[in-house]
């Protein structure tokens, strides 16, 4: 096995050609994450058939995972398409008119932000380079002081680091999204903009009235008040994703790799996968080399045991798609080999519960110095719990179901295997060979039942 760590890779207009998803996925992509920011509809659902079929024809298990804008905000349109000067403490107006803006207003078309707004808020926009802070409210008028910034102009995305926004996590436009893209089966979908647990839940309802296919969902961290309750909101979604992009706007961006330490460490106790996100290798939208800040960064990646990785610009725009995920293929699989013959500071059962059954699996593998564990999996609960105690060696997890092995892409370590016969006559041993493991021991896991048999 090359690298436990996953790659998660944003497709765009770059890299959805056949030819280079095919590429993309033989240099060591699990996952692709189709952005429905950009393209909806008929467009992204050729992209999720052209993947399948790639991986059919490879023979090589690929999740797709769909990732719903939601309520990203945006302020309304200026007089011209110019800049429009600001000054240091200078009063600026959002309000409910779509009349142009100029350098003392603009229309800030969302009411329910309107109305969540409180005076002393922080509103920054354009990805935090303009921060204003709000001074009074009355109907249909925020009135703000400019502390940052020197220009605005028009559409500028806004992030309110403040304020609990009273609405719901699917707009209309992810409502349309979502409705087409359970039609193409993806394995997972990703939530923008969570705030609280009941937002999970709410997509989670949406999906269960239109499907009765175990959809997984992942909530995205992107918000302060996530950040706050990420342990009730890792207890309702399957997976996280640290999406730093936009949660470096909303908190301080110095406390980002706590954050994602936090998170991490509460997902692996909670048994849920967790994505490292945005700006990985994000100079090699223009460069064939990543700095060496990037290298350093998908290392220790690795090195903390998130399950994935995951490009986005790098891979949706940038000049050599294919050479990115090959380049982060490299760094993750001397990272993750590094990681298991030189342990530093990681106890692998960190904060599990000694009882916990998965534990005994792990220290099982562990003591016995087993060449792989085996899971039969009916479903993705066990490889899941499995992969979350981060053994260093492989989890082949044998699935008689199609969608499982490609949820199961996503898990830390996990080699998923869709094979109906292995799976129904329980043969472990044929099923490692498959891995090119013909010698040592195999714990093996089925359903509640865990043993240990050596091969020949
Ligand atoms: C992020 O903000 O880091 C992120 C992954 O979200 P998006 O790319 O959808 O803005």
């Amino acid at each position: 096995m090359n690298k436990f760590t996953k790659i998660t890779a944003s497709i765009g207009p770059n890299s959805e050609d056949k030819k280079t998803l095919t590429e993309m996925v033989k240099a060591g992509v699990n996952v692709f994450r189709i952005n429905f920011s950009h393209d909806t509809g008929e467009v992204q659902g050729k992209k999720i058939d052209c993947i399948r079929e790639i991986s059919k024809k490879l023979n090589i298990p690929v999740a797709v995972m769909v990732d719903l804008q939601g309520p990203k905000h945006r302020i309304g349109n200026f007089k011209t398409e110019d800049k429009y000067p600001l000054t240091i403490g200078q009063k600026f107006t959002f309000d409910s008119s779509d009349k142009p803006g100029d350098s003392s207003r603009v229309q800030l078309p969302d009411s329910d932000v309107m109305e969540s707004l409180k005076v002393g808020d922080r509103v920054l926009l354009n990805d935090g380079k303009i921060e204003m802070q709000v001074t009074k409210v009355s109907k249909g008028k925020i009135e703000t002081k400019v502390i940052r910034g020197t220009e605005i102009w028009s559409r500028r995305g806004f992030n309110l680091p403040d304020t609990d926004v009273v609405t719901s996590v699917l707009t209309e436009k992810d409502r349309q999204d979502l409705e087409y893209a359970i039609t193409k089966k993806p394995d997972w979908v990703a939530i923008s903009f969570v705030q609280k647990p009941e937002d999970v839940s709410e997509v989670r309802d949406f999906i269960t009235a239109r499907t009765s296919l175990p959809i997984k969902i992942v909530a995205k961290i992107e918000r302060p008040n996530a950040v706050e309750r990420i342990t009730e909101i890792a207890s309702v979604a399957d997976g996280i994703m640290i999406a730093r992009g936009d949660l470096a706007v909303e908190v301080p961006f110095e406390e980002v790799p706590a954050i994602s330490r936090h998170i991490i460490r509460e997902c692996r106790k909670m048994n849920k996968p967790v994505i490292m996100a945005t700006q990985m290798l994000g100079s090699m939208v223009n460069s064939e080399f990543p700095t060496r800040a990037e290298i350093s960064d998908v290392a220790n990646a690795a090195y903390l045991r998130a399950d994935s990785t995951m490009t986005s610009e790098e891979t949706t725009i940038g000049i050599n798609p294919v050479n990115v995920i090959e380049t982060m293929n490299k760094i993750l699989s001397y990272a993750d080999k590094d990681a298991i013959e030189n342990p530093y500071d990681w106890s692998r059962v960190e904060n599990v519960p000694e009882n916990d059954w998965s534990r005994s699996v792990a220290s099982m593998a562990y003591l016995n110095k087993a060449s792989a564990i085996v899971v039969f999996a009916k479903d993705t609960v066990n490889a899941i719990q499995i992969s979350c105690r981060k053994p260093d060696i492989p989890i082949i997890a044998v699935c008689k179901d199609r969608l499982i092995a490609s949820q199961l892409c996503l898990c830390r370590g996990v080699l998923p295997l869709y094979n109906p016969d292995l799976f129904a006559q329980r043969l472990a041993f044929e099923s490692a060979e498959l891995f090119s493991i013909t010698s040592g021991k195999l714990v093996i896991v089925d359903d509640d039942k865990i043993s240990l048999r050596t091969l020949d």
